[in-house]
């Protein structure tokens, strides 16, 4: 039995996990929010539903970890930190050179930090979860998981942009996606559900959360993903545009009188998508609300949401030659049946038929009909289990070596 602490560090919170593996069970689950900005907070779940929340001053993440590790002794999670005999961190990019996840040394450390700038708000961040924890952590087998990593096996005519191919060759431009680890786990749960290797199926999984991504995989393998460079492109997100006209970038500045491309990247990033079209609110449950009270806007944001999502699972069926199954997962895609309801309807096209009562119950598994084309799978993620399982999987490579 080994107890293992996996980590997501953000740009000013920190999430993590703890759980017990190979069983696969979860000890405590957790976050350190607003880190180094006023009001920061710390909310724990462990036990049988036991919980702690406290407001405190967390200055940086150093201060965060610290907490954070003395908290699982004080309220008696671990008695020991030494019981933790591995830590994995999410890492946001990977760029070309991480194709899976790796053992954390000194040059995965000096290589995360090289291609900072394809991901500046949260690669830095990622370092100094992984700095951290190796000071405090300095036994347990250290891993990072790459978002980008999954993707890796996308082939080039799905992965580069139709720009300057010296653009590529010079300065890595092209399509990296993300999601990648929840990507590949519910590909994984969702051929284990339908009793198939996921070597013998095409899918379309559709992460749909704050963040949203649609992925094709191919023959187990990611084959196209609907982020790009950065994860700002794709379908409609919470506040990020998805795609958009390059050239509306230079119009906008004109117009708004901006000279700071950081600006105009901060309105498509943080003030557009749902929030943006709406005018309401970044969250779903909030537009399905206002819908319901004749709020036209929220019904058209919410339309373009489904058409978005509509769009890249047809392309994904044309470039893959097919599709077996249909997967949601994430925030809006696990728990929005009205939303999960329309995208469906639209697929009746492909011979979809689902289950009303599944779908509404957010059945965990097929919510498609026994007679339709496509099995259609709703899947909760666990980015922590994969990244825990690939801790063990590393950690039996290396004692065995
Ligand atoms: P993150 O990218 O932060 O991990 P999540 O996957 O948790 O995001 O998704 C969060 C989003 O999921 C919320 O912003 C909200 O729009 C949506 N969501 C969560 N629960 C529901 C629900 N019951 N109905 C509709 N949308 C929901």
């Amino acid at each position: 039995m080994e107890k293992l602490l996996v980590i997501n560090s953000g740009s000013s919170s920190l999430k993590f996990k703890l759980l017990v593996m190979p069983e696969e069970k979860e000890l405590a689950d957790g976050l350190v929010d607003r880190i180094g900005i006023n009001g920061s907070q710390i909310n724990i779940k462990y036990g049988d539903g036991q919980k702690f929340v406290s407001d405190e001053e967390i200055k940086d993440h150093q201060v965060a970890v610290d907490r954070l590790t003395f908290l699982l002794k004080d309220l008696h999670i671990v008695e020991d930190l030494n019981e933790i005999t591995g830590v994995g961190h999410r890492v946001v990019a990977g760029g070309e050179y991480f194709k899976h996840s790796v053992v954390v040394d000194d040059e995965v450390i000096k290589h995360i930090d090289e291609i900072s700038d394809m991901a500046p708000l949260h690669n830095p961040a990622n370092l100094m979860g992984i700095k951290a924890f190796k000071e405090i952590l300095p036994n347990a087998f250290a891993v990072a998981s790459f978002d980008t990593a999954f993707h890796q096996t996308v082939p080039a005519v799905n992965y580069l942009y139709s720009t300057p191919y010296e653009w590529y060759e010079k300065y890595s431009v092209r399509r990296y996606g993300a999601h990648g680890i929840s990507h590949h786990y519910v590909s994984q749960q969702a051929a284990e559900t339908l009793g198939k290797p996921v070597e013998d199926l095409k899918l379309i999984t559709c992460h749909l959360g704050a963040g949203s991504s649609i992925c094709a995989v191919k023959d187990g393998k990611s084959f196209d993903i609907s982020m790009g460079f950065t994860p700002l492109t794709g379908v409609t997100m919470a506040t990020r545009s998805g795609d958009v006209d390059a050239a509306l970038l230079g119009y906008m500045m004109d117009k708004l009188n901006i000279t700071s491309m950081d600006e105009m990247l901060d309105i498509l990033n943080h003030k557009s998508g749902l929030l943006g079209v709406s005018g309401i609110s970044s969250d779903m449950r909030d537009l399905l609300e206002a819908e319901k009270e004749g709020n036209e806007r929220a019904s058209l944001t919410i339309d373009i949401f489904v058409k978005n999502v509509i769009k890249y699972i047809g392309e994904y069926i044309a470039e893959m030659g097919g599709v077996d199954g249909i997967v949601f997962t994430a925030g809006i895609g696990e728990n929005s049946m009205p939303v999960r309801k329309r995208i469906l309807e639209r697929l009746a096209y492909l011979g979809v038929t689902f289950d009303e009562e599944k779908n509404a119950a957010n059945y965990e598994g097929v919510i498609s009909q026994p007679d339709s084309k496509v099995a259609v799978l709703r899947l909760s993620t666990n980015e922590e289990l994969m990244i825990a399982r690939d801790i063990m999987k590393l950690k039996a490579e290396a004692e065995n070596k």
